[in-house]
């Protein structure tokens, strides 16, 4: 399976990553990747940026060593109604949109409050991708995210961190529950590193385990292939696809 996009990246303005942009980048070119999202962590997460740094997203080249980047964040989902720690006029110049539940910013609630804290994000027009839904610390009705997925355009994200990551520990089966949920209902879904050092950038191996297991149709995949992805944000209504979206 050739996935070629990484959207989920983190840099040292993450405030616990340990990577540059450029050293990102590098990285992704090296590997081959045609496209990477830059989604540092939103202001509610300790030790991360200012919004200021989102701001200013747009000085970045279109591509840099032939990857194209795109300009993005991670955000914190803050409360049950969804709101996010970014406000709209900063998600609106922006090119991709994750939103997430850290347990570094909320309190988990009861599965219903974290089902409802998603599905209220997933209101919000440019919220883009769902981060790693199959954390543990936050339970969820799955089956009903991902219907709002499906009914709000927006991508569940396999996290291939989620594997690794200590803080998400015991993610695995609840990945394979949601991914064999996004097949079911056909929701697409979108591979993610959640890279927090450039090595990481498109490390993929647990998730395409997953997508082969559970025999994912590659429709549904929305890193194979960059046209799809950014037919996607045209859809979307992303303002760097501006010009094609009134074409289209
Ligand atoms: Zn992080
Ligand atoms: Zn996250």
């Amino acid at each position: 399976m050739d996935l070629l996009i990484d959207v989920h990246n983190h840099t040292i303005v993450s405030g616990h990553a340990y990577s540059t942009i450029q050293e990102i980048a590098a990285e992704a070119s090296r590997k081959g990747l045609k496209m990477i999202g830059i989604t540092d962590h939103g202001p509610a997460m300790p030790g991360a940026f200012s919004s200021s740094f989102i701001g200013n997203l747009s000085i970045l080249p279109d591509f840099i060593y032939g990857v194209e980047v795109l300009r993005g964040v991670e955000a914190n989902i803050l409360d049950q109604s969804g709101k996010l720690d970014v406000p709209e006029r900063r998600l609106k110049r922006l090119d991709v949109i994750i939103a997430g539940l850290h347990d570094a910013c909320v309190r988990p609630w009861d599965t219903k409050g974290n089902t409802l804290a998603l599905i209220n994000a997933m209101e919000n027009k440019y919220v883009d991708i769902i981060a790693h839904p199959g954390n543990p610390a936050f339970q969820i009705d799955k089956e009903a995210v991902v219907l709002k997925a499906r009914e709000t355009n927006t991508l569940i994200e396999i996290n291939n961190g989620s594997f690794y990551s200590k803080s998400r520990f015991g993610s695995k089966d609840n990945c394979y529950e949601i991914a064999r949920l996004c097949k079911k209902h056909e929701v697409s879904i979108i591979v993610g590193s959640d890279s927090h050092f450039s090595f990481e950038v498109g490390r993929f191996d647990k998730a395409i385990k997953l997508l082969e297991d559970v025999q994912m149709p590659e429709e549904l995949i929305m890193n194979t292939s960059v046209d799809k992805l950014k037919k996607y944000l045209i859809k979307k209504g992303k303002e760097r696809y501006g010009k094609q979206a009134n074409t289209d």
